[in-house]
């Protein structure tokens, strides 16, 4: 009989940390299915019989549901487990008010974020069983002089706020959900290597004095989402090098 791997859904799957997680899982023989806004161009990746690619805007409860039924349809049941990586990072100085970007990023971070959990989650609340990892950051809880991002800040101290909520309430019954807090790791949504000045700044007091790879927050969502972490439950772990200690 045909060994059957876990199904894992990635969002924000065509870039970065969640791109990484989508190709380490797809190594690891899980089937996975990759959601982002737009498919990764020519993607090895995509070409594997074990990858599928969904077309799905996180803030879209409809797109959402078309990706889960995109998901029972190609292997005959919803996820497993979810890691949510979809996100955006904007920054503006809060007394300039930009009120559009702050919606924007609360809407993409924070709602996408609850409709992810909401749609996704109920599929594995449904079976009794999976596991839920959500996407935070550092900025949660620290400060940053450099750049101006209390709306990016908020949706991410929210992300924290509802991953834990959430441990709490599926929990007994069978979904456990943790979160990861990622310092500064070099993706295309890194900016800080735009400004020479701080990126100098922060490399020269960073404990490892390097960012982070995607592969090595990839890794900790990974584990997680794996039968590994079968009683870690609500728990915001840091993949930052120490940056947080500092
Ligand atoms: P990334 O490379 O920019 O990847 C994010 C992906 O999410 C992109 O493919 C993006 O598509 C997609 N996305 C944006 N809005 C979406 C939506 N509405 N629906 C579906 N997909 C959407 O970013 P990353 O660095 O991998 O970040 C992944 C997660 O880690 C984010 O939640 C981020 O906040 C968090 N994080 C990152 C860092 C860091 O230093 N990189 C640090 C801490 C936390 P488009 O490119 O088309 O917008």
């Amino acid at each position: 009989m045909a060994e059957h791997f876990p199904v894992l859904a990635v969002t924000g799957a065509a870039s970065g940390i969640g791109a990484a997680t989508a190709r380490l899982a797809a190594t690891a023989n899980y089937r996975v299915a990759m959601l982002d806004l737009t498919a990764p161009a020519n993607d090895a990746l995509l070409r594997r019989n074990n990858t599928v690619f969904a077309e799905c805007d996180v803030t879209s409860r409809e797109s959402l549901r078309s990706a889960l039924a995109l998901i029972e349809e190609t292997w005959g049941q919803g996820p497993d487990a979810v890691v949510h990586c979809a996100g955006i990072y904007q920054t503006s100085a809060t007394e300039e008010l930009d009120l559009e970007l702050f919606a924007r990023v609360q809407h993409i971070n924070t709602t996408g974020t609850f409709l992810t959990a909401g749609v996704l989650g109920r599929s594995m609340l449904e079976r009794g069983a999976g596991s839920l990892v959500l996407l935070s950051s550092i900025a949660f809880a620290l400060g940053d002089e450099a750049e101006p991002g209390a709306a990016y800040a908020a949706s991410k101290g929210a992300v924290v706020s509802m991953g834990r909520q959430l441990a709490a309430e599926w929990g007994p019954r069978g979904v456990r959900t943790n979160v990861v807090a990622p310092g500064v790791i070099d993706t295309p949504m890194t900016t800080i290597v735009d400004n020479a000045q701080a990126y100098g700044d922060l490399l020269a007091t960073h404990p490892m004095r390097r960012l982070g790879t995607a592969e090595e927050v990839a890794r900790v969502c990974l584990f997680l989402a794996g039968p590994g972490a079968s009683f870690v439950n609500g728990a915001v772990i840091p993949v930052d090098g120490g940056q947080c200690i500092v």
